[in-house]
């Protein structure tokens, strides 16, 4: 009988109640015998998991730091909790520090930098208005395609591959197009370009634009000032120059930029990339902490002790070692006679791949010989550059050492094969 399995301080249930609980429980016990047999599970899942160790010396994900990693194993605890909650706000001091800002709403988004990216359309854009957009790779042709697939009006100025743009173009789109936002990407990680920034802000502000800023591949590894360079809405990336690995988005939006979503005609067309619904989640301006969705606790953690190490190195450290580590890079890519794109990204590089060499056969080389990950260029490039990326814990000198290293074995190794 069910009724004895109830405490006895409980109060019995009415009959029919239990009636009811009865049968169906009997139901189900007996709709086992109809039950379809279960396949077998998958062979591959019963070995143990094995991943090797390999440098990723390519532009992002980038190896992680074993501090950050260990961060990934302390216990699980809700979002709500007050362990959590404080951690979460360590957070969002650290990423202020991070992005140099002291924008109330900056906080981490549950996504990939391509969520940022589409976060800051669907938020700052209403359906027909227009973005300027300053496409010098593939990431501004990304963000255009999401500006148009949410209604709005993307006007695109292209810059040719490795070439950035200068404030007299910007300002020609925004008296041309009037757009509501310019979109600009800091450090090109598909073309290896850094786009100075000074200026453009308070240029945009002119023409009453706010300035968007892709900071994915860089954030972390080199000079940023979001309040000082009048940024409006600026994103990055955890597995790029953070440590960390793939899972949040830094984002942090300035006054103005919540002026504009709060002056919205209609609403917000995502649930889960609402800014003032995740900047609540995260409490800024004191607010409520409402449930928006379950937090990524444990990348939560592992986001926290990578700013920790910024926190404790000091970004100007950091920057410098990503700079230093670049130098060393360029003098030796020099020195081996490879040629690569002049407007220098400390974190992303771009070598481009002498005639009658297989940028596939160097790539497999550094992997087979030194597990090393040099990858191509993006889909339309993949085979005429090599990106070579100096991200976070991997910005250390005895790295760059053996890529280089590597690089110059593959090449004799590659052109011997050639000459035979
Ligand atoms: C990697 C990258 C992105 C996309 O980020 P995901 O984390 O892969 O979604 C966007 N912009 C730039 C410049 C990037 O390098």
């Amino acid at each position: 009988m069910i009724s004895s399995t109830l405490g006895s301080k409980m109060k019995p249930r009415s009959a029919s109640f239990l009636n009811i609980l009865e049968k169906s429980i009997k139901f189900s016990t007996s709709a086992r015998a109809w039950a379809p047999t279960v396949s077998q599970p998958p062979e591959s899942l019963l070995k143990p998991l094995t991943v090797p160790h390999k440098l990723l010396m390519g532009a992002g994900p980038s190896n992680c730091s074993p501090r950050v990693l260990a961060a990934g194993k302390v216990p699980m605890l809700g979002h709500r909790q007050p362990e959590t909650i404080e951690i979460m706000d360590e957070v969002q001091k650290g990423l202020r520090y991070l992005f140099q800002t002291h924008n109330e709403w900056t906080f981490a988004i549950s996504a990939t930098g391509n969520g940022a990216m589409e976060a800051t359309v669907v938020n700052l854009l209403e359906p027909g208005e227009t973005a300027l957009v300053c496409a010098n790779g593939m990431w501004g042709h990304r963000f255009a395609g999401m500006v148009e697939q949410n209604d709005c009006v993307a006007k695109i100025i292209v810059r040719p591959f490795g070439e950035v743009f200068n404030i007299e173009e910007i300002e020609k789109g925004l008296r041309e197009h009037k757009p509501s936002i310019v979109f600009v990407v800091y450090g090109e990680s598909s073309a290896g370009t850094v786009q100075p920034l000074e200026g453009i802000g308070e240029l945009c502000h002119r023409y009453n634009a706010l300035l968007v800023v892709d900071a994915v591949a860089i954030l972390g590894g080199a000079p940023l000032f979001t309040d000082d360079w009048d940024i409006d809405v600026i994103y990055g990336a955890t597995q790029k120059c953070m440590s960390a690995p793939p899972s949040l988005s830094p984002i942090t939006f300035s006054q103005r930029a919540r002026d504009k979503i709060a002056s919205r005609k209609k609403p917000i067309r995502s649930y889960y990339f609402n800014a003032p619904a995740i900047a609540d989640h995260w409490g800024c301006d004191g607010r409520s902490r409402g449930f928006h969705h379950t937090e990524m606790v444990t990348n939560v953690y592992m986001l926290r002790e990578s700013l920790a190490i910024f926190a404790e190195e000091g970004l100007e450290k950091v920057w410098k070692s990503h700079r230093d580590c670049a130098q060393l890079l360029h003098q030796g890519l020099e020195h081996l006679g490879l040629e690569f794109l002049k407007v220098r990204n400390p974190c992303v590089t771009t070598v481009i791949v002498p005639d009658g060499v297989s940028r596939k056969d160097v790539s497999d080389y550094a992997m087979r010989h030194y597990r090393i990950d040099i990858p191509g260029g993006v889909p339309d490039m993949v085979d005429k550059v090599w990106r070579i990326g100096i991200m976070g814990y991997n910005s250390k000198a005895e790295n760059i050492k053996l890529t280089l290293k590597a690089f110059s074995e593959a090449l004799s190794s590659v052109q011997k094969k050639s000459t035979v």
